[in-house]
């Protein structure tokens, strides 16, 4: 099967060929044709697997074809959780929606929005939004949503989770009752999909599970490691792949920041991305990594869903992740495409449990990396690591802790 084969338009088929895609992965063989039916669509397929595409793809076609009718008013909305999300999908639309005349237009909170109601005003055909700023927007009366005909949520289980669902269920509420509604995620739970039934009218039509959940392109392990030894196991994983893109995960943004200064004290440049950061920085941070100027990114869980960064080579679990799911999404970070992945945990006597959680998840266990007693200590006694004394370590961990406390008095 190839894309010349399905029924969409050749401004499409154009600019599908300039990116290199030859022929649809299985999610997208599997969603598309339903999508251009107008069929309501869950689509579960493992990370990496060109989810984006699946959805972006009919959404362009169908926008395209309504001729003359662009522009007077949003017919999609593609709800994601993260800012970085939002820049990313609006990327794979303008990309793929080149040659046609569809315009889509990435909102998100964080920044002003006088720029963006502006935008709205010049006209847009599809929104890619966070639903905070969205829910925002639409109150103030900015954004209308009656010409709306379709409605994603990527990241689908997330984005149905506690923190976001009030203002999906709000933004929901005012949407046209006869709308196409698509959920796209690699993971999905029996609760979670409760809340999706709950949120169509019509049955969903399609699901693609793949049985393990993690895809074949990655290769993961899980290695014995006590906590205050990580750092060491981070820092020789470093340094025998020079060169290579690493994302390293961590439980806390508290964490992330100070593994950054663990590492800085070894003599290695890395980068943090959390919540806490501004905007901006995350933007620039993102950029950085992205382009390969700075090879090591520390990161939380949120900051990292759904992101599709080239030639991460490595993803390590520093910590393990509190939530089962968010190990799929983790390693999912690396092996996109047809590229190739490492992916390790280091899992400390008391992440033992949390581990048994994650493999009765996956349906299978995490091979074990044996690490032969001598090679343990000889990977503590190699380190890099500037000898601090305990005051200044304890200065720099007493900084970390307050600092986010700091800035909710400043608020
Ligand atoms: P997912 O959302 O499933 O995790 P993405 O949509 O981010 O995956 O796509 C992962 C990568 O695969 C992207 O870099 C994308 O450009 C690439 N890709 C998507 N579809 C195809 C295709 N049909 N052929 C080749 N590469 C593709
Ligand atoms: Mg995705």
């Amino acid at each position: 099967m190839k894309f010349e084969e399905f029924d969409i338009t050749p401004e499409i088929k154009k600019s599908l060929e300039e990116l290199g895609f030859k022929k649809p992965t299985d999610i997208q063989f599997k969603s598309i044709p339903p999508i251009l039916k107008g069929e309501d669509v869950l689509a579960i397929a493992q990370t990496g697997t060109g989810k984006t595409a699946a959805f972006a793809i009919p959404i362009i076609h169908i926008v395209h074809e309504q001729k003359g009718r662009t522009h007077d008013g949003i017919k999609a909305v593609v709800m994601v959780p993260t800012h970085e999300l939002a820049i990313q999908i609006t990327e794979v639309f303008n990309t793929i929606g080149q040659y046609t005349g569809v315009k889509t237009f990435s909102l998100y909170g964080g920044v002003d929005q006088a720029p963006q109601i502006k935008q709205f005003e010049e006209g847009v055909d599809i929104l890619v939004t966070t639903p905070g700023r969205m829910f925002d927007l639409m109150s103030q009366g900015h954004i209308k949503l009656d010409r709306v005909e379709v409605l994603v949520l990527d990241e689908a289980d997330h984005m149905m989770d506690l923190g976001f669902i009030k203002d999906i269920q709000d933004v929901i509420k005012r949407l046209p009752k006869n709308r196409q509604t698509l959920f796209f995620s690699a993971t999905i739970n029996d609760k979670i999909k409760k809340i999706a039934y709950s949120l169509v009218r019509n049955a969903i039509r399609i699901q693609i599970s793949p049985k393990d959940p993690v895809s074949k392109n990655i290769h993961h392990s899980v290695a014995f490691v006590e906590m205050e030894d990580k750092r060491f196991f981070l820092e020789r994983v470093i340094n025998e792949n020079a060169d290579k893109k690493i994302l390293v995960f961590v439980r806390t943004k508290v964490r992330a920041e100070r593994v950054m200064s663990a590492l800085e004290r070894m003599g290695i440049h890395s980068m943090t991305i959390h919540s806490d950061k501004e905007q901006q920085d995350r933007l620039d941070v993102m950029r950085r990594f992205r382009s390969g100027e700075v090879k090591i990114l520390i990161a939380t869980d949120i900051s990292a869903r759904g992101i599709d960064i080239a030639n991460v080579d490595y993803v390590v679990n520093y910590d393990l992740p509190d939530v089962s799911e968010n190990y799929v999404h983790r390693v999912g970070r690396t092996g996109r495409g047809v590229q190739k992945g490492q992916a390790i945990s280091f899992c400390s006597e008391e992440e033992k449990d949390m581990l048994h959680e994650i493999e009765s998840f996956l349906e299978q266990t995490i091979k074990v990396l044996e690490i032969h007693k001598g090679d343990y200590s000889q990977t503590i006694d190699l380190t890099n690591e500037k000898h601090t004394d305990w005051k200044t370590l304890m200065k720099e961990i007493q900084k970390h802790d307050e600092d986010p406390k700091k800035k909710k008095k400043k608020k």
